[in-house]
This record gives structure tokens, C-alpha cells and sequence, in this order.
């Protein structure tokens, strides 16, 4: 048939991840991410909770359940499907250069379901994998990124102190010292407007012909009031944007523009 040959030549992955609960014999088999959510972390590492893998996760790295991404495939071993086991990778994205991901083992090459196990741990900062040898090691990476974030959230709608934080930095004109203040990815998306993309930094006070402001889309002044320059992210170079400083303004939380101070509406 001519939809499951082609199936068949995407790989298993695709098939699996596809694939709707089955039947064997009389029995529902679970699909395999199904499997890896509910799997108990007890089951996995001695000494841990009795918890499914997807609730202790979301809780150890302060995401929500949709910031876990969960994808089957071939453990990175390969193969046509037969010869190669099958698994479940977790992969939490804490900022946009920094992630965790578990990877469990769900199907043995022998094919009979069994119980997961913990295959590959790992981290991937800026580019760099890390890989970690136990959940213990997982754990502790997790607790110290959460430590080396400071700051609430720069943005208005948002209180909270994070984890996944981004650096916002800030240059005020004409030469204000730049300024760090930590968003949320998230939260930097509901506030800017989508048609307007970032550019690599260059020189601050030469704003791009076409530049847009990142929050109201308009064109902004070359010359007369200036544009505020921004710096997103931790990685390397950062997501350029300007804005009109009316504009950045109306979207920070009050804190944030006293940190900015020549810039607010607040400045006497
Ligand atoms: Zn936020
Ligand atoms: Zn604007």
C-alpha cells in the first residue's frame, strides 16, 4: 500500500510518533511518548520519587508541560528500525541557547515493550552538549542554572523571577551606559510585533535604514528622537531590536524603567 511504503521509508521515528495506540492481541499498548510521560521516576533511579517522569519534570525545571517537547527515536543508533531500539527523547528548553533532554529507552531491539530505562542524559549550552551520568546530575544542573538567574521579569504582565531567563539589555541614548534586565522568552513574544525581525548587533548608534520599532512596527527616526537600541538573549551575537523609547516604555514594568532612567516618561 502505497501511504504505509512510504510511512516505512520515512523511518520508524516518524512511524512511531504517528502511530495512535495500538492493539496487540486484546491489550492497548500505550504509544511510546505516552510511555516515557507516565514512566515513574522511581522506576528509572533508586531513591526518587514515585512520580511520572513528565510531572517531575515540568516541576524540576519550572516550565510548563508544553515547553517539554517529546520525540521518539532510534537512540541514535540507526538502522532501518529492526535493528535499532526505540526511544523517547524529553527535551526542556530553558532559554533559547540552553536545554535539558532525558532520553529513555522504551523498546528493546528484541521489540517486546519494556520497561523504560534511562538511556542518554544531557544539556546543550551555546552549541556545546554536555552529557551527565546520572538523574542526580540532571537535577543539580538544573538547580544551578535556576541559581544563576536573577532579576523579576522586565515586562509588564509578568512578575516573576526565572528560570529560562533572557538578558534584555538595554542602551539608552545618546551614550547611556547599556542596562541588563532579564524577560522571558514568552513574555518578550506577546509584547513585540512578529513582522519585525531582529538584526545581528553592529555598531549601536547607527540604526539600520528600515529599522522598525520592535513593539509598534513603525518606522524609526534616524535622526531627532533617538531609537533605544536592544540586545536579547545570552547567546552570541544577541537578537538586535530598536524601538521607539515611548514604545519600550509602555511594555516595561515600572522598576525596569527607573533602571533605564533617561529613558521613562518617570525621569524628573
Ligand atoms: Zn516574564
Ligand atoms: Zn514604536
Amino acid at each position: 500500500m502505497e501511504v504505509f511504503s512510504a510511512a516505512t521509508r520515512i523511518g520508524t521515528g516518524v512511524a512511531w510518533a504517528l502511530a495512535l495506540p495500538c492493539c496487540v492481541g486484546d491489550a492497548q499498548v500505550a504509544p511510546p511518548i505516552e510511555t516515557a510521560k507516565r514512566v515513574s521516576v522511581s522506576a528509572l533511579a533508586s531513591g526518587y520519587p514515585d512520580r511520572p517522569l513528565e510531572e517531575w519534570l515540568v516541576e524540576l525545571t519550572r516550565v510548563e508541560p508544553d515547553d517539554v517537547s517529546w520525540e521518539v527515536n532510534d537512540c541514535g543508533e540507526g538502522g532501518d528500525g529492526r535493528q535499532a531500539p526505540t526511544c523517547v527523547e524529553a527535551s526542556v528548553t530553558r532559554s533559547p541557547d540552553t536545554s535539558i533532554h532525558v532520553s529513555l529507552v522504551v523498546q528493546s531491539i528484541s521489540a517486546k515493550t519494556d520497561q523504560p530505562e534511562i538511556w542518554m542524559l544531557y544539556a546543550t549550552e551555546r552549541g556545546q552538549v554536555r552529557v551527565m551520568q546520572t538523574l542526580t546530575d540532571v537535577v543539580d544542573y538544573a538547580r544551578r542554572a535556576d541559581s544563576a538567574v536573577t532579576g523579576p521579569c522586565c515586562f509588564r504582565q509578568c512578575a516573576v523571577l526565572h528560570p529560562g531567563a533572557l538578558p534584555f539589555t538595554v542602551t539608552p541614548p545618546p551614550d547611556g551606559a547599556p542596562v541588563m534586565l532579564w524577560t522571558h522568552q514568552i513574555c518578550f513574544d506577546k509584547s513585540r510585533d512578529h513582522s519585525v525581525s531582529h538584526d545581528d548587533p553592529a555598531d549601536i548608534g547607527r540604526i539600520p535604514a528600515g529599522a522598525r520599532c520592535a513593539f509598534c512596527a513603525q518606522p524609526l527616526p534616524l535622526i531627532g528622537k533617538h531609537a533605544i537600541a536592544f540586545d536579547v538573549g545570552s547567546f552570541s551575537p544577541p537578537h538586535r531590536f530598536w524601538s521607539h523609547p515611548e514604545c519600550l516604555t509602555e511594555q516595561l514594568r515600572e522598576s525596569a524603567i527607573d533602571d533605564l532612567s533617561p529613558l521613562g516618561p518617570r525621569r524628573r
